[in-house]
C-alpha cells in the first residue's frame, strides 16, 4: 500500500535522487485550484499555492534523503503522492543513524518557520496587506501549511516521523525489535484515536489517512514480531555453537 514507481512519473534528479510525481497529485492540484478559488482575486495565486505545497513537501523529503546519506545510508528516490511525500531511505541499522534520517525531515520545517514568518512580518511591515492582498494570503497559507506539516508529522503514530523517532529512541534501551513493537502498538492506539476523531468530526480525509496509517502500523507490528523471532533464533544458535579451537 506504499507508493511505488507505479503510477508515478519522473520529474527530475538532484544529487542522484530521483523525484517522481504520482498521478494522484493532479487530484490535489484540482482540489487546491478549485476549492480555494475564492481565496484569491487571481487564479495565478492558486497555482502558486499548489507549487508552494509541492516545494514544502519536497524540501521535507530531501531532508530525510540527504540526512540518510550523511550517515552512510542509501536514498535515491522520492515520490510525491497525495498523502504527502515518501523518501525511500535505507539508513544503517543503528538507532542514531535512523533517528537522524527521520528527524531531518521535520527539522527542515522547523528551520522554515522563522524564514516564512520573517517574510510575512517583513511584508506586513511594508504595507503589502493593502497593496498586495493576494501575495499576503499566499504567504499566510504557506506559514499555515508548513506548521500543519510539522505538527502532523510529529504525531507519535508509526509510521509518521514522530512514531519512527520514538522507535529510534526506544531502540537505545530495548533493541530494534522490541522498540518497533512498542512504537507500533502505541501507533495503533494513536491511529484508532485519529480515525475516531475523523469520523466523529466528519473529516473524511483524516479518517482515510488514519486508516492508511493503521494498515502500515499493522505491517510494522508483524515485521517487529518476525524480527524478534529471528534475533532470538540467532542468539540461540550463537549459544549452541562450540567455542573456537585455539
Ligand atoms: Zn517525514
Amino acid at each position: 500500500m506504499t507508493p511505488t514507481r507505479q503510477g508515478s512519473f519522473r520529474l527530475f534528479e538532484f544529487r542522484g535522487i530521483e523525484v517522481s510525481l504520482h498521478w494522484s497529485w493532479f487530484l490535489v492540484g484540482a482540489y487546491v485550484l478549485t476549492s480555494r478559488a475564492d481565496e484569491y482575486a487571481s487564479p495565478f495565486w492558486n497555482v502558486a499555492e499548489y507549487l508552494a505545497l509541492f516545494a514544502l513537501v519536497l524540501l521535507h523529503e530531501f531532508g530525510h534523503s540527504l540526512a540518510c546519506r550523511s550517515v552512510g545510508g542509501h536514498s535515491d528516490q522520492i515520490v510525491l503522492w497525495p498523502l504527502g511525500g515518501v523518501a525511500y531511505v535505507a539508513p544503517p541499522q543503528r538507532p542514531g543513524a535512523q533517528l537522524w534520517s527521520i528527524a531531518a525531515g521535520p527539522l527542515v520545517n522547523v528551520a522554515l518557520v522563522p524564514v516564512l514568518y520573517g517574510a510575512l512580518w517583513l511584508a506586513g511591515e511594508r504595507g503589502l496587506y493593502d497593496t498586495q492582498p493576494d501575495f499576503m494570503e499566499w504567504l499566510l497559507t504557506l506559514n499555515f501549511i508548513n506548521a500543519i506539516l510539522l505538527a502532523f508529522n510529529l504525531l507519535p503514530i508509526y509510521p509518521l516521523d514522530g512514531g519512527q523517532m520514538l522507535r529510534s529512541v526506544l531502540w537505545y534501551f530495548m533493541g530494534p525489535a522490541n522498540s518497533l513493537l512498542v512504537a507500533t502498538v502505541l501507533g495503533f492506539l494513536g491511529g484508532l484515536a485519529l480515525i475516531t476523531y475523523g469520523l466523529l468530526a466528519g473529516r473524511l480525509w483524516t479518517a482515510v489517512l488514519a486508516a492508511f496509517l493503521l494498515f502500515n502500523c499493522w505491517q510494522g507490528f508483524r515485521f517487529a514480531r518476525l524480527l524478534r523471532a529471528h534475533l532470538a533464533a540467532e542468539q540461540a544458535r550463537a549459544r549452541a555453537e562450540p567455542p573456537p579451537v585455539p
